[in-house]
């Protein structure tokens, strides 16, 4: 008589015992199903036995009477008895897909393309509609926990003369006041360093202009024209909307549980989000369109962002910070 080994779980722990299986008569010449290996030996009528299909190469399971299960990793006593006879219901069906390529290769692909629709279009959808609860007390955090993070690793004091910062606040000012912006707005002014000649807008409304960039200007109307790009960056909570694309962990606790101890985590990542990766080309354009409008109704030639742009480009070196680094290509924005 061949046994079998199995493993026993009793149903109410997760604890398993090794036991040995074997069908043997028994006095009305019934076959029974003896388990060794227990406390006290068991065995079971084969018709009070529920064994389900397997799926794939997974083990046997067989049910018992009560809670109890068998587990049968090699072989089985039933793994002669026809499919269709054995239980199986979601299980019989995951069997019978699984030994199909064809389904198998569609599930694949399906998934694959599940999970390129939610990270083209679900996290971007997602940070969009998370940057709208965040509470402007938190945005303030992020803003300035970021400027603080920066001022330590990249920017140094600006040496721009106060006269001058002046003159730019004042301008930067008027052009908040006539674009009607919601919610806070400063400029501050940063010596660049390795960010060389360039220009960030940070969560809570934070502009901040190299003094690179604005000795790279050559009118102010140039100066005006990075103004309002980076206010469209702002108006639009492009970095709060990058950071958390960035940040899916942080991303999934703010939309999913409403925690709001995702400040920090966010933090820590304004330098390499805003400052190293790229902006989306969407939220360039965005920020594009919107310095474009603002231009025209303040009838500043179009030209003038196409200007600095170019002078940009042409300087040297370039370093992996600078401004073309995290904006995208001149000649595209230019036309
Ligand atoms: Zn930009």
């Amino acid at each position: 008589m061949r046994s079998y080994e199995a493993r026993y779980y009793d149903g109410r722990s997760t604890a398993a015992t090794p036991v040995v299986v074997e069908l043997r008569p028994g006095e009305d010449g019934r076959v029974l199903l003896h388990v060794d290996g227990l406390d006290v030996p068991r065995a079971f009528a084969m018709s009070a036995l529920r064994p389900h299909t397997r799926v794939g190469s997974s083990s046997r399971m067989v049910e018992l009477p009560g809670a109890a299960w068998l587990e049968f990793g090699g072989g089985s006593p039933f793994d002669d008895v026809p499919e269709p006879t054995l239980t199986g219901g979601a299980g019989h069906l995951l069997a019978k897909l699984e030994r199909r390529w064809s389904v198998a290769v569609a599930a694949l692909a399906i998934s694959v393309l599940a999970v390129w629709v939610t990270l083209a279009s679900g996290v971007p959808a997602l940070a969009t509609r998370a940057a709208a609860i965040i509470p402007a007390a938190v945005d303030a955090q992020i803003g300035a926990g970021g400027l603080t993070l920066l001022d330590q690793r990249v920017f140094a004091a600006s040496e721009l003369p106060a006269a001058r910062q002046g003159e730019l606040r004042r301008a930067f000012d008027e052009m908040a006041r006539d674009l009607a912006v919601q919610g806070p707005l400063r400029l501050e002014f940063r010596h660049g360093g390795e960010a060389g000649a360039n220009a960030f807008a940070l969560p809570a409304g934070i502009v901040v202009v190299t003094d690179e960039l604005v000795q790279l200007a050559q009118h102010d109307d140039e100066l005006r024209a990075v103004f309002a790009h980076e206010i469209g960056h702002v108006v639009n909570r492009h970095s709060m909307r990058m950071l958390l694309q960035n940040s899916t962990s942080a991303l999934l606790m703010l939309v999913l549980v409403g925690d709001l101890n995702v400040a920090g985590s966010l933090v820590a990542s304004i330098p390499t989000v805003l400052v190293h990766a790229a902006h989306s080309r969407d939220f360039e354009r965005e920020a594009d369109r919107y310095a474009r409008e603002w231009m025209r109704s303040a009838d500043i030639p179009i030209a003038r962002l196409g200007d600095l742009l170019a002078r940009l480009d042409a300087q040297e070196p370039r370093s992996g910070w600078s401004y073309l680094s995290t904006h995208p290509r001149t000649e595209e924005r230019a036309q």
